[in-house]
């Protein structure tokens, strides 16, 4: 569904992606972690086609982006950015609603789609006509998750989605999330630092260090037979490494065994 080959990115002379390969495949979660500036959002905006790579290819359903298929990629990508990038003159409805008008969408169907989301991420409707401005970091959140749905994407790249969510409302999204990803047989990608939410998302964790996969494959061999020193650090240093590990096991599909 999405693959990087030989993938190269550097930001004026300073090495961003040092030839990353990676394959998300079809109806599986793909989850980035690692530690900050390794190179994860970077990933996420070659696959929206917001930058090019300086070396290597981006293929998305066979075909490498280029100029001339960028656009209709796009319209089947969701893509929520660090942060969330809501507009900050419209309204969470016109944030949401902005592709599916600019398609043409009639009204009726935009609204029944935002309606839809908007309990789908439990967001109420005395905050649907309000500014960004107006929301709390987890709301805002919230808004730019059902903006990334909204076209019901086939591809859906989420940049730590759920970081600014206070923890309760975290583990009820990641728990729907999870279930509506499996139960549409949607192709993530995913970005967290949070080793706990990767165990949780992910069939498929890829770990980075400065700009290179350090280690791919799922959860419990990551954690069972860290391929270098540094992933077992990273393990590590997170908290209850030894629970995660047994969530590893709990969440292994059949698909992995
Ligand atoms: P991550 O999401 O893992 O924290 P990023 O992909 O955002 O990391 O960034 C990877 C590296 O590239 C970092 O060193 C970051 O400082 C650098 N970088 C990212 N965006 C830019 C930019 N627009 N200009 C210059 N350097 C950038
Ligand atoms: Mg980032």
């Amino acid at each position: 569904m999405l693959r990087y080959l030989g993938v190269r990115k550097q930001y004026s002379g300073q090495i961003a992606l040092d030839g990353v390969d990676l394959d998300c495949p079809e109806g599986r979660t793909s989850v980035l972690i690692g530690p900050s500036g390794c190179g994860k959002s970077t990933l996420l905006r070659l696959a929206a086609g917001l930058i090019r790579p300086d070396r290597g290819g981006v293929w998305f359903e066979g075909a490498p982006l280029a100029a001339n298929n960028l656009r209709a990629a796009r319209l089947r990508m969701g893509y929520m950015i660090q942060e969330g990038g809501l507009f900050p003159h419209l309204s969470v409805r016109g944030n949401v609603e902005l592709m599916a008008r600019e398609l043409g969408w009639p009204a009726e169907r935009r609204r029944a789609r935002f309606s839809e989301l908007a309990e789908l991420v439990r967001l109420p409707a005395r905050l649907w006509e309000r500014y960004p401005l107006e929301l709390s970091g987890g709301q805002r959140q919230r808004a730019a998750l059902m903006r990334a749905l909204m076209l019901d994407p086939d591809l859906i790249l989420l940049d730590e989605p759920l970081g600014a969510l206070d923890p309760i409302i975290r583990v009820e999204l990641q728990r729907e999330l999870a279930a509506i990803f499996a139960r549409l047989h949607k192709t993530v990608l995913m970005v967290t630092h949070d080793l706990a939410e990767a165990v949780f998302f992910g069939d498929r964790l890829v770990l980075m260090r400065a700009g290179c996969v350090v280690q791919q494959g799922s959860a419990q061999a990551l954690l069972q037979s860290p391929a270098e020193a540094f992933v077992a650090d990273f393990v590590n240093a997170q908290r209850a490494p030894q629970r995660l590990l047994a969530e590893a096991a709990e969440h292994m599909r059949p698909a992995d065994v």
